[in-house]
């Protein structure tokens, strides 16, 4: 399911072939004299938009992206329009209850009921405490839509959709630390096994070098197998010679 600015911007990019440079947002909230529909471009700050909707700065509590449930509060009106700014509200003084202090969890298991991804919230809360990640991977905590629900019921006041958020920005750096470092092992694996190699090329090279005068004595040496054919004395020799020469500059060649 998507909203209907995203189904906007898909049918630009596919029929019309134009990039994503703007979006519809909705400015709304009490401290707004005019809330509004805009198509805004992207990179356009908050506090320009909230001026064309006529805000009452001595009304307004704080700035929420993305929703009332969803959203999370803006650090600053210099705030950018991305392309997933949705939302923008400016609560006035009285619109948002101030959060309460978090009680423990008394498993009344209200943030299960209201789940949309049926997922067990007080489960996940538990397990973000103790950073159990395969737990947490396993109970689907990123199948979790972060709409908010569970934080809306609970009767202890839990933030469970920023500690979830937590977890999976916790998850999703370690899984990068270690895709980072499978490839940088790669690397030097690879790098470890080009510089042996080099030097194996290099290393007979030199064995080359160095058996090539007796190679240059092969018409000479032919002429020492006897008429049945078979190798003759000299020939083995300078053959034993010759290996004991490769295996000699080779072993120098390690121990350099
Ligand atoms: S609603 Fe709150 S108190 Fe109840 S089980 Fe869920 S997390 Fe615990
Ligand atoms: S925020 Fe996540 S865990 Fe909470 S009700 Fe929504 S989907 Fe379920």
């Amino acid at each position: 399911m998507h909203n209907v600015g995203t189904a906007y911007a898909a049918y630009e990019a596919i029929v019309e072939g134009k990039p994503c440079v703007s979006r519809f947002t909705t400015l709304c909230g009490q401290a707004l004299k005019t809330p509004k529909n805009f198509e805004v471009l992207i990179g356009t700050t908050t506090d320009f938009l909230f001026e064309l909707c006529g805000i009452d700065t001595s009304n307004k509590q704080k700035s929420i992206v993305g929703g009332s449930l969803m959203g999370s509060e803006l650090r600053s009106d210099k705030a950018a329009i991305c392309k997933t700014t949705n939302c923008l509200i400016a609560a006035s003084v009285n619109e948002f209850q101030t959060p309460q202090t978090e009680q423990a969890c008394i498993r009344c298991g209200f943030c299960a009921d209201v789940c949309p991804s049926k997922l067990l919230p007080q489960q996940l809360l538990a397990f973000s405490k103790t950073v159990d990640t395969t737990q947490l991977l396993e109970h689907g905590l990123f199948d979790c839509i972060e709409c908010g629900a569970c934080d809306y019921v609970c009767p202890s006041h839990i933030q469970l959709v920023s500690t979830y958020k937590e977890s999976k920005k916790l998850i999703e750096t370690r899984r990068q630390d270690l895709e980072h470092s499978d490839y940088w092992q790669q690397r030097f694996q690879f790098h470890q096994y080009r510089v042996k190699k080099e030097k194996d090329q290099a290393a007979s090279r030199k064995v080359d070098a160095s058996v090539k005068p007796a190679l240059a004595a092969g018409p000479a040496v032919k002429e020492q197998h006897d008429e049945a054919g078979f190798i003759s004395k000299e020939q083995a020799s300078l053959d034993i010679a010759a290996a004991v020469a490769r295996v000699k500059a080779r072993r120098d060649e390690k121990n350099k």
